[in-house]
């Protein structure tokens, strides 16, 4: 069957397992506010269920649940253009990874690099969660047979997975019911790298604050952790091909692109040349200038955390609508016998 029979329709998640990042920013949010309008419906989801693959204080992870939503709203997520929800509060979501558990393949899962990383050299002591974390993931996505999935680099392989998972149950019961989803990675700011070690990603859950940007840093905070920010003692090359083998110079080139939303090559149209005692402070400004708006919105919202709860249980009753029908579609074609009707 061809992917366009599918509505056409855009799913995707931030876990509340920390405060937000630049990085969730420029890779997720920013690209779900543009894909909210006629071409797309649009479910956005604060993925609680995936927080819960590390440890979570209760109270923590009830809070940066909160915080997420807070961000995605204030970023310009509109809850009347687009579904906005927790994941906790559509059990189909579980009850879906249930299932697809006994789709996806160990070889499948072991190939993740995901689990690998975040696993490192404990990985026995790990929770199952963390495991199977990525057929939860397709679980979100295909519940409401998403047709495009906007990440960060480093969910492609995941969305493949989904691919994968879609494709087999299709397969072993001779339907046509799951999309092949896409995943939706385009520009600058698709792999925002950790700005004190530019061979790893910048990460909400990352040891270090000084390693990341987040939402809610104030100017001073963002002007200090960019001007410690590795870089090389070379300047600015004149072209984007001169930032090959050079990792911190080139994240801070394209954060300032997907901020400014420019291409790299215009912004060393202006930068090349220079050091970074001029490029920095720059940037510096940049961002202040485009989160601090938003860290405003997301304190106000927080300040009333009933009104995020009343938006959330909104968004879960229409998440709903969606989902629950497709579930049962799913059971059916299973052969579950389901008399309760
Ligand atoms: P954690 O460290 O807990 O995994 P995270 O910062 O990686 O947190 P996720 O909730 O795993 O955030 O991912 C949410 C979204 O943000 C995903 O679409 C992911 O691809 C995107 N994302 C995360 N980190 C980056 C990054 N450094 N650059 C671009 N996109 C990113
Ligand atoms: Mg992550």
């Amino acid at each position: 069957m061809a992917d366009n029979a599918f509505t056409p329709r855009v799913f995707s998640g931030i876990k509340p397992s920390g405060g937000l990042t630049l990085g969730n920013y420029l890779g997720a949010i920013k690209r779900w506010v543009n894909m909210q309008g006629p071409d797309f419906e649009t479910v956005y989801c604060v993925v609680d269920l995936h927080a819960i693959t590390v440890w979570q204080d209760p109270a923590e992870l009830r809070h940066a649940t909160r915080e997420v939503a807070a961000g995605m709203l204030a970023s310009g997520i509109d809850p009347e253009k687009s579904i906005l929800f927790n994941q906790a509060q559509v059990p189909a979501h579980a009850e879906l990874a249930w299932l697809f558990n006994c789709v996806a393949r160990l070889g499948w899962m072991n190939r993740m690099t995901q689990f690998k990383e975040k696993a490192g050299k404990n990985a026995e002591k790990q929770s199952l969660g963390l495991y199977a974390y990525p057929s939860l993931m397709a679980a979100d996505i295909l519940l409401y047979h998403a047709t495009h999935v906007p990440v960060g680099e480093d969910q492609k392989q995941h969305v493949e997975l989904t691919r994968d998972i879609a494709q087999k149950f299709n397969h072993d019961y001779g339907v046509d019911f799951f999309p092949l989803t896409e995943p939706v990675i385009e520009g600058p700011g698709m792999r925002v790298m950790n700005l004190r070690d530019g061979s790893k990603k910048m990460s909400k859950s990352g040891e270090s604050d000084m390693e990341r940007i987040n939402m809610t840093d104030d100017a001073d905070t963002i002007a200090k952790k960019l001007r410690k920010a590795r870089t090389d003692p070379e300047e600015l090359p004149v072209s984007f091909d001169g930032l090959k083998n050079r990792p911190e110079a080139k994240n801070l080139v394209e954060i300032y692109a997907a901020l400014a939303d420019i291409t790299p090559d215009s912004v060393l149209n202006e930068y090349g040349g220079e050091g970074w005692g001029k490029f920095k402070p720059a940037l510096a400004d940049l961002a202040v200038e485009k989160l601090a708006p938003i860290s405003t919105e997301m304190k106000r919202l927080l300040d009333t955390p009933d009104e995020i709860d009343a938006i959330l249980a909104r968004g879960a009753e229409k998440a709903e609508a969606i989902a629950n029908p497709i579930l049962e579609r799913t059971f059916d074609i299973m052969g579950f016998v389901r008399s309760r009707r």
